[in-house]
């Protein structure tokens, strides 16, 4: 073991230089998820206080241990994983901080069963996909609670394996120029579905895309009706030609069913960007999640002659048109904006 730090936590991990990768350690540390936890912090911070909070998923329990400490959001901290090895490391890395949680070693699964309807706020964390830990997820969470889910299997997820998305998600991905944000709409589309089934209704208040993941955090509220309601915003998104829109059935030019709803909270975001990290990533997306159009563009799309625009002078063009537009962080050469295809080649031509 050596010691580590993150944020503001020193915790002890397995030495990187004994194992030849991250995957091949007794117990899992991924240096390159530390964005997907501090941003997790801020947004505990804008959530609440005194929450109880399951993450069944621990690893080396950092995560729960940096919401415990950073976040100053947590009332009970409930940490499992299913290997011992993870357990007892688990259990120094809390002694080393004195934090207090609970430590368990049972499959994911049998914990939240049994910790129905107790938590504020239940974050998954699995490696590849979270399907198989969503339901019972549901069953933990309180209503009003907060269901964190993070995804790795992102290949999957953008329809790079058709036959596995439509196993894992039930749903159909085409190719497209903004498979990304495809990929993200499934992830929170099959969100909706596990909550609907379990009587939930979902509202994400933040979701995202960063190279090997996707994340999104979603606010349930529980009820028959409200669930109903949100399945309202599962569609398809059809795409030929540049030209997009959304429809109510699967073609063989469209993509669903994905989450067609807003993607995040503006307001939310805002008030995480204050503290001051990540900041202005955290603009981005508030700017991106007060468009409603479920899908980007690239610049290459409007190229003359072989020539993409610029994204400064494609953003100040549209806007001088009247178009609310936006950069996205899901692509270097992208933006979103509320106008279709047309629209938008008319105003950049002139
Ligand atoms: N959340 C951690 C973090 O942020 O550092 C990383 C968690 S790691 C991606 C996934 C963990 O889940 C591993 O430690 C693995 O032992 C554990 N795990 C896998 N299957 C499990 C199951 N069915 N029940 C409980 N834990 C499981």
């Amino acid at each position: 073991l050596i010691l580590n730090k993150e944020g503001a936590v020193e915790f002890y991990i397995p030495d990187p230089q004994t194992y030849r990768s991250i995957y091949s350690a007794p117990v899992f540390y991924n240096p390159s998820m530390e964005k997907n936890r501090t941003l997790s912090v801020l947004l505990l911070k804008t959530y609440g206080s005194g929450l109880t909070v399951c993450e069944p998923l621990s690893g080396t329990g950092i995560r729960g241990i940096r919401y415990a400490i950073e976040s100053n959001a947590v009332g009970r901290l409930i940490l499992n994983d299913i290997s011992k090895e993870a357990v007892e490391l688990i259990k120094k890395n809390l002694e080393l901080n004195g934090v207090e949680g609970e430590v368990y070693n049972e499959d994911a699964n049998v914990l939240l069963h049994k910790l129905r309807n107790t938590c504020d706020v239940v974050d998954i964390d699995p490696f590849g996909s979270p399907a198989p830990f969503l339901h019972a997820a549901f069953r933990a969470l309180r209503d009003e609670g907060l269901i964190c889910v993070t995804a790795t299997d992102t290949a999957v997820l953008v329809g790079r394996y058709p036959r596995k998305c439509f196993r894992r998600y039930n749903s159909v991905i085409r190719r497209t120029p903004f498979y990304i944000e495809l990929g993200l709409r499934n992830l929170v589309g099959y969100v909706a579905r596990v909550a609907a089934s379990e009587d939930f209704s979902i509202q994400p208040v933040f979701s995202y895309w960063e190279n090997h993941y996707f994340r999104t955090c979603a606010l349930a509220t529980r009820g028959a009706r409200e669930a109903d309601d949100s399945l309202n915003n599962l569609g398809y998104i059809w795409y030929l030609k540049k030209r997009r829109k959304i429809v109510q059935t699967l073609d063989e030019h469209s993509s669903g069913p994905l989450w067609i709803g807003p993607l995040g909270d503006p307001l939310v975001v805002h008030k995480m960007s204050q503290y001051g990290v990540y900041s202005v990533f955290l603009q981005t997306l508030e700017m991106e999640y007060s468009i409603q159009a479920p899908w980007y563009f690239r610049l290459p799309e409007f190229a003359v002659d072989g020539k993409s625009p610029t994204l400064e002078k494609t953003l100040e063009l549209l806007r001088r048109g009247g178009i609310y537009a936006t950069r996205t962080h899901m692509s270097y050469d992208g933006f979103k904006a509320e106008a279709n295809y047309d629209e938008i080649a008319r105003i950049l031509s002139i």
